[in-house]
């Protein structure tokens, strides 16, 4: 269960617990975990591989911006290792990080993590704890911080007020984001503070906001990448569709970053492509787990520099049976890191994951977590297995037909079925009656796979029949008016 407690106590500095004293550095971190011995608070101890090092060569030094922690901005000059992006808001850096240089494994030195010393602005600086607690009640959003941490950062209703890069505020206006959703308002303060994250939100919430935004603050911090590293940033997603959801949303607030990449390594698409890509440096990976470890056995890609993690809807990866997979790639991540982890329910293996892999995590949740939107009608028609085809092709048909009568489009539908071969019967079914109707599920071609979505939230198909690939986390604009549940 996520407990959820609104925590009022006198404000003092917040010091991430990878900046708190008795972390190590991220030397250490290597360096123990090599001998099989965790090292990271987060680490387990049963190491298998580690993913660490460069695994080319270059150095690409690229422009670099500096911002202050009050978000005004100036352009600084090029850097190389050991230098930031971010100049001037992260007085932060090297020294804060641990101070050696750390060495791959194949000899390269790794230029240390950046942590930006964050603050918002002195607007939300002077928010009472009365008026930090009634934001928080009026934005329906819960904070339980761990035992003996310093409170969370304050909740932020305004982007203006979040002190973000400036390249991200660009894109922010450019998407016409005006507000922050409840979750953003309060997971991107405590993202943008270094803590580690347990958010409980519901899909649509806006959560992949809450955690790019801070993942490409966090990048834009750090030294360069070159050619041969790892990223900097990772996020691990249970299908290849909400992989790519969260892609595009990376890609839609780094798009003023001049150079920044990020890389999406899923089923489905070109193996080689994707090494290709990952070779020549990317800032951010967006993967579902079983491909990613793929990439990283074969040493197309490395852990070395990755110091944001997150991991998205969580619940599912772990239904899906992934939880190896992210805990082999948690064990073998250089022992600073910061975590997000999001879930759309608690159950007792989250909590676990969590427990394991998270420092002393701030839990945010969202609204009502784990229940139907309240603006859902739900009815259950009782049919035998035999009528099942035939009752859904009624009601749809039926439905459809009301929708052309009165020259309305007709209602986007999701018919969800259990297996593949299922799937495919019931779409030609509804194709047979006239419907526009399609099948996703994971025995199509990544291609098929796509097109089926990108005619799904056009509209130019009102029905998608699909397996569980589609059940969680696709953000249909316009959202599909009605849902089928077909066993
Ligand atoms: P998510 O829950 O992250 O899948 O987001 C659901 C939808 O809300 C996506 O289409 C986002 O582009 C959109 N969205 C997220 N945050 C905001 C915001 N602050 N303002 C407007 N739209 C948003």
């Amino acid at each position: 269960m996520c407990m959820c407690v609104c925590v009022c106590v006198p404000a003092m500095p917040y010091i991430p617990p990878h900046l708190r004293a008795g972390a190590g550095s991220n030397a250490t971190g290597v360096a123990k975990a090599r001998d099989g011995g965790g090292g990271s608070s987060s680490s387990g101890s049963n190491r298998d591989h580690y993913y660490g090092g460069s695994f080319g060569g270059g150095g690409a030094a690229r422009r670099s911006e500096s911002f202050s922690s009050n978000g005004s901005s100036s352009y600084g000059q090029g850097v190389g290792a050991g230098s930031s992006r971010d100049g001037g808001g992260g007085a932060s850096s090297a020294a804060a990080a641990g101070g050696k240089k750390v060495e791959s494994s194949r000899g390269v030195v790794l230029p240390d993590v950046v942590w930006p010393k964050w603050q918002p602005s002195e607007r939300v600086r002077r928010l009472t704890e009365d008026q930090i607690a009634e934001v928080r009640a009026r934005l329906n959003v819960d904070v339980e911080i761990s035992p003996d941490m310093p409170p969370a950062s304050a909740p932020i209703e305004s982007f203006e007020d979040m002190n973000l890069h400036s390249s991200i505020m660009k894109d922010i206006a450019f998407h016409s984001y005006t507000t922050p959703t409840p979750i953003q308002a309060q997971a991107l303060p405590v993202a943008l503070s270094g803590s580690d994250l347990l958010g409980c939100a519901e899909t649509g919430s806006g959560k992949t906001a809450a955690f790019a935004i801070p993942l490409i603050q966090h990048c834009l911090a750090q030294p360069p990448v070159r050619r041969g590293d790892g990223p900097l940033a990772l996020v691990l997603a249970p299908t290849r569709e909400l992989a790519q959801q969260i892609e595009r949303e990376v890609k839609a607030f780094s798009r003023s970053a001049e150079g920044f990449k990020t890389a999406i390594v899923v089923g489905g698409t070109n193996i080689y492509d994707q090494r290709s890509e990952l070779r020549a440096g990317v800032e951010v990976v967006v993967a579902t787990p079983g491909r990613f470890i793929d990439h990283l056995q074969q040493g197309n890609s490395s852990l070395s520099r990755v110091s944001y993690v997150v991991l998205d809807e969580a619940d599912r990866m772990l239904d899906m049976g992934f939880e190896p997979q992210i805990r082999e790639v948690m064990r073998s991540l250089p022992k600073k890191h910061q975590t997000l982890l999001f879930s759309a329910t608690m159950p007792e293996e989250i909590e676990a994951l969590a427990q394991e892999y998270l420092s002393k995590p701030v839990r945010v949740k969202v609204g009502r977590v784990s229940s139907p939107t309240a603006n859902v009608a739900q009815t259950l028609e009782k049919v035998t297995d035999k009528e099942k085809i035939d009752r859904l092709l009624a009601l749809l048909v039926e439905e459809f037909s009301q929708a052309q009568d009165s020259n309305q489009v007709p209602p986007l539908t999701i018919v969800f079925v259990e297996r593949k071969a299922r799937c495919d019967e019931v779409s030609d079914a509804l194709v047979e009656q006239g419907l526009k109707a399609t099948a996703l599920h994971g025995g199509r071609s990544q291609s098929e796979r796509e097109a089926a979505l990108w005619d799904f939230r056009k509209g130019t198909t009102s029905i998608l029949v699909a397996t569980d690939v589609a059940s969680r986390g696709l953000d249909v604009t316009g959202m599909f008016s009605e849902l089928c549940n077909l066993i």
